[in-house]
């Protein structure tokens, strides 16, 4: 099997990626003095902060997810392919990849991060992630489809352990998870299936740490607390979960807690690609200079949740967020248009453009560089974040009217449990 990248003159960039900071370098530089190869395993981009409305049937994954190809339609320096990345020889400049080797001028990392579990195999065998538009759905699936064995189980006990939630990690993502949960408890489930008591069901946002939301502030952290408490959701701080085989949570110092549903949102480790000396890599994370270089990599970079700035005040790296991602692949753009001109490349600073959370259909925290507000004023001012920054007209006028309809209706539409065929046809 062949890539089959046609031959140019153009020096050769290989994008691996098209995250936030891969499709925004590719963007960049389509149609700029460079052939640029951009990979990633799947043919379409995520936008992620919304996973967790798809897995509480708050939005279609088509609503969020982007097909790569339609972005470069106008672009005549970009070649599209699926595959997955393998191995980089970087002396012989090529990667290998599931469609064939790929040779490059320069090659950049921005394959992003996945799940981690801390080397914990059950854990990881029994727990729903939420790192991909496909494991979002596989969570909507997983609680619908505990809806309905609670309805056909007689035993108190288990029933209840079907309909409970649990949730590790109390970051934006859990802290979300468990708002949006919470809301399908009271609004949805309950017309769904009012053959159930929904006092039998718990929401539980299991966190290690001594208060929710860590990585922000504390006045965020107190606000999600208290809305989190007002919608019903248990939380539990300096939880530190040991075990789970597929009921019951196991914890340390803590009593047990049965479900059949456990989230994992409690860490990540970057994908890295093979090829590289144990110090390249940092906690999982490529080990880069202030120009996005590889350490002792000359023409190979990394950009985003794979790569790792090591600073007097982020000694481990930047925060694993979008803004970093796509402030780099800005700043790699630059400064490869730059260097081809004989200009000086610059260095890496990132503006902090602040952080949220939502809590729900109508409260929200902020964290911005200046002011620090939590509520409805910081739901719509999240609303208005997320909207501008998914990509396409349609996909922001498409999910505009399901949060409105939402938001009016308290209904949302899309409680399928949507499985796969057993048997499929092979390649
Ligand atoms: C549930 C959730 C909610 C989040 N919410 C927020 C938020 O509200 N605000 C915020 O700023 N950040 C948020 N983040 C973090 C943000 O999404 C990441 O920081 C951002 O996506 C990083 O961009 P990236 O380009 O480094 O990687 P990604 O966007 O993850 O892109 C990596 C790409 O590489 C591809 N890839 C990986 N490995 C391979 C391989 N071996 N071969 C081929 N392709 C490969 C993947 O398919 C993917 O398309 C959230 C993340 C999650 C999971």
């Amino acid at each position: 099997m062949s890539a089959q990248i046609p031959n140019s003159d153009l020096p050769r960039i290989l994008i691996i990626g098209a995250g936030f900071g891969g499709l925004k370098l590719a963007r960049k530089l389509s149609n700029k003095a460079f052939q640029i190869v951009l990979i990633d395993r799947n043919n379409y981009h995520q936008f992620q902060p919304l996973f967790y409305q798809v897995a509480t049937a708050g939005l279609a994954p088509s609503a969020i997810s982007f097909p790569i190809r339609k972005l470069f339609h106008k672009a005549k320096n970009v070649h599209f392919r699926v595959a997955e990345a393998l191995k980089v020889d970087t002396k012989a400049k090529t990667l290998s990849t599931d469609i064939g080797d790929i040779r490059y001028d320069k090659l950049v990392i921005a394959t992003g991060a996945d799940t981690n579990y801390y080397g914990n195999e059950e854990i990881k065998q029994h727990s729903f992630p939420m790192k991909s538009t496909s494991e979002s759905l596989q969570l909507r699936n997983r609680i619908l489809e505990c809806m309905e064995l609670a309805l056909t189980e007689k035993i108190e006990a288990d029933r209840s352990a079907f309909m409970n939630v649990a949730i590790v990690g109390a970051g934006p993502t859990g802290v979300e998870l468990a708002g949006a949960i919470s809301e399908m408890r009271t609004y949805i489930l309950p017309k769904d299936y009012p053959e159930l008591d929904f006092s039998e069901m718990n929401i539980y946002l299991l966190e290690a740490g001594d208060r929710i939301l860590g990585t922000m502030s504390e006045s965020a952290s107190k606000a999600s607390h208290s809305f989190l408490k007002k919608m019903g959701v248990q939380i539990i701080t300096n939880a530190r979960v040991t075990g789970y085989k597929g009921t019951s949570i196991e914890m340390s110092d803590l009593e047990s807690i049965n479900t059949k549903t456990l989230i994992w949102s409690a860490g990540v480790a970057g994908n890295v690609v093979a090829g590289f000396d144990p110090e390249n890599i940092l906690r999982s994370r490529m080990r880069i200079d202030s120009h996005c270089q590889v350490i002792d990599q000359a023409d190979i970079y990394a950009i985003g949740d794979i790569a790792a700035i090591e600073g007097a005040d982020h000694p481990h790296g930047h925060p694993q967020v979008a803004q970093v991602a796509m402030q780099q692949a800005d700043l790699l753009a630059k400064n490869f248009i730059m260097t081809s001109q004989g200009k000086r490349a610059k260095k890496f600073t990132y503006q902090d453009l602040g952080s949220m959370a939502t809590i729900g259909r109508s409260k929200a925290v902020a964290d911005l560089p200046f002011l620090k507000f939590s509520g409805f004023f910081a739901w719509i001012f999240w609303l208005f974040v997320h909207l501008m920054n998914i990509l396409g007209v349609k996909n922001k006028l498409f999910i505009f009217i399901e949060w409105l309809w939402y938001y009016l209706s308290f209904d949302q539409s899309l409680r399928l449990v949507i499985k796969q065929k057993k048997s499929q046809p092979e390649d």
